[in-house]
């Protein structure tokens, strides 16, 4: 499992998925719905992808 925060300082918006790509799409919908982001330019869809974590981790 993958767990996402939001990239925006401030915002608590957080998700977590089997699929990074599915973590994408609903950050990048996110995005557009709460951050009034247009478009998702390519280098915000690398801030995503840094930004995910492995939830499996935590517990190690
Ligand atoms: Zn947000």
């Amino acid at each position: 499992m993958k767990q996402y925060d939001c990239i925006v300082p401030g915002c608590d918006w957080k998700t977590h998925t089997e699929e990074e790509a599915e973590i994408v799409r609903r950050a990048s919908e996110h995005m557009r719905q709460a951050h009034e982001e247009a478009s998702i330019r390519p280098n915000m869809v690398e801030q995503i992808k840094a930004h995910i974590r492995d939830e499996d981790a935590q517990s190690a």
